[in-house]
């Protein structure tokens, strides 16, 4: 390939540009500053980036090119990190050359599906990052329940599609958060009560491994492999595509929230946590607190996808329950429901989050977590995931998630605009939740933010972890894929 084409396709630029324009842009002529999975600097020749260029469909972005600034950046605005080169992958040839080139040169590899990871494993500074945005076609087969989604995919697209036929799976409760990440990590969502996490709806994934086979992973296919695909997260190879299962689900649902004033919150709460733990699967309640200015306000938010009357019914006591401040629940379509809150996790938003799964959520626990939200001005919610049903209908070591036994999960989520005072705002909430991790037993890996050690990983993963060890021993014995929940490929 010419070096003007490759200026052309790396830059995303609908012009060649002069082969001068290459060193404008690198800064150092004829090679591009990175870094290696061990952390030391590397410089990459003009000649191997040209290489990887001539061999995709999708452009190469480089730093100080077009296109580079809105592709490096992810969802939580806390990590704005610079990646050597980002590879805009347009199907499973283009994941394959990429990961090739990353292996070749032992770069560090950040895969990015949605964007949304919590923790900022979807980019990094100075190494490669195989971009899915591009791959975002979803498509349902109506005759078979399936629907078939391209691992850069939204979950928007995946209940848009979905619904247009009555049919819909667990996919999380935003529209904007990726279906890949979320899936390969396990996946909880409004649904997943009747139908269990997003990954136990998994059918198969396509997966293109560390060296280069491009392999299918279902219970037919390298079963090994599906087992740790669902909730192992990315460490086994990059998924391009997945194949769930389809379920019928009204496109109405009761759905909506109640809220009461703070004094009653804490009755109220209780209340919420008898009601979810008989719930109906077709009840999905998650119990919530956060701060409106300097009001904390306590209340729940509610989606009742069975028949309506019979979700009526069983709220009453929940809505009769005080004097709410407001009461939301009405039919609405579940599309609206599932994006109703995307615009309070806006994009760039420097997050901190905590979690942990609680086995048993007493009286006591729950004076706790007013206590202590109550103490920390500045955290802008609690909540808690409505786990049981179907979640816990499957057995523990039936796929890589490893805790199915909880009653909820307790989530605590900052968000602030500006990176003004980051340090002391997260050390509050790290003491926040000093108080708070002792009621809880291990933690959604989802929903992890930096804090996570290695250590706390293998705990975490509990029994299964051995399995996934001698999976990454198998399918990625290099470690390419580390930014992840990161199963080490050795004891
Ligand atoms: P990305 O940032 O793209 O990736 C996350 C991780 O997965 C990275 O380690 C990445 O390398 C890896 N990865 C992604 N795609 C692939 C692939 N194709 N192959 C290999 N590895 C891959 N979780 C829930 O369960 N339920 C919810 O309702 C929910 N709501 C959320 C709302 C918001 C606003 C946010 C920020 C997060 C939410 N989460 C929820 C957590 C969510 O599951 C994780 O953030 C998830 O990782 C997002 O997936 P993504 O594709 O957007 O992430």
């Amino acid at each position: 390939m010419r070096r003007r084409d490759f200026v052309k396709a790396g830059l995303g630029l609908s012009v060649s540009l002069p082969v001068r324009s290459w060193s404008a842009v690198l800064g150092s002529p004829g090679s591009i500053p990175s870094r290696t999975l061990e952390g030391s600097d590397v410089s990459l020749s003009a000649a191997s980036v040209m290489d990887l260029a001539a061999g995709l469909r999708g452009d190469v972005l480089l730093s100080g090119g077009p296109g580079y600034d809105s592709a490096r950046r992810i969802w939580n605005g806390m990590f704005d990190k610079r990646p050597a080169l980002i590879t805009r992958c347009t199907g499973a040839s283009d994941v394959r050359r990429a990961l090739m080139f990353a292996r070749e040169h032992r770069l560090l590899t950040a895969v990015r599906a949605g964007g949304h990871s919590v923790s900022g494993k979807s980019t990094c500074d100075g190494g490669i990052m195989i971009d899915l945005q591009p791959m975002r076609g979803v498509r349902v087969d109506p005759a078979t329940r399936r629907a078939y989604v391209e691992a850069g995919s939204l979950l928007g697209q995946l209940d848009h599609e979905s619904q247009a036929h009555g049919l819909a799976t667990t996919a999380g409760t935003f529209s904007i958060t990726g279906a890949a990440g979320l899936t390969l990590g396990g996946g909880f969502g409004r649904l997943g009560r009747r139908f269990g996490l997003a990954c136990d709806n998994v059918a198969s994934f396509d997966v293109v491994t560390t060296d280069g086979r491009f392999l299918k992973a279902s219970d037919e296919e390298n079963a090994d492999l599906f087992w740790g695909l669902r909730g192992g997260g990315g460490n086994f190879g990059v998924v391009t595509s997945i194949e769930y299962r389809l379920h019928p689900v009204n496109p109405m649902v009761l759905g909506g929230h109640v809220i009461w004033p703070l004094e009653q919150g804490r009755g109220a709460a209780r209340l919420c946590r008898d009601m979810a733990i008989d719930a109906p699967d077709a009840a999905n309640l998650s119990p919530f607190l956060y701060w409106a200015g300097t009001t904390a306000h306590f209340g729940v938010g509610v989606c009742w996808s069975g028949d309506h009357a019979e979700g009526e019914r069983w709220l009453e006591p929940l809505r009769a329950f005080g004097r709410p401040v407001t009461d939301a629940v009405r039919p609405m379509r579940y599309v609206d429901i599932q994006s109703a809150d995307d615009a309070d996790y806006p994009d760039g938003i420097h997050s901190y989050a905590k979690n942990g799964f609680v086995g048993e959520l007493t009286n006591d626990n729950i004076d706790l977590i007013f206590d202590v939200f109550l103490r920390t001005p500045g955290l802008y919610t609690m909540f808690l995931d409505h786990c049981g049903g179907a979640y816990a209908r499957v057995a523990q070591d039936a796929t890589a998630f490893p805790r199915r036994d909880m009653q909820f999960i307790l989530a605590m989520w900052s968000g602030w605009k500006s990176s003004d005072g980051l340090d002391e705002k997260v050390s509050k909430m790290r003491a926040a939740w000093r108080e708070l991790e002792p009621i809880t037993g291990g933690f959604y890996v989802n929903y992890a933010g930096t804090d996570n050690v290695a250590s706390r990983d293998r705990e975490n993963y509990g029994t299964n972890f051995e399995r996934l060890v001698a999976l990454k021993a198998k399918y990625d014995p290099m470690n390419l894929l580390r930014l992840n929940a990161n199963v080490p490929p050795k004891l």
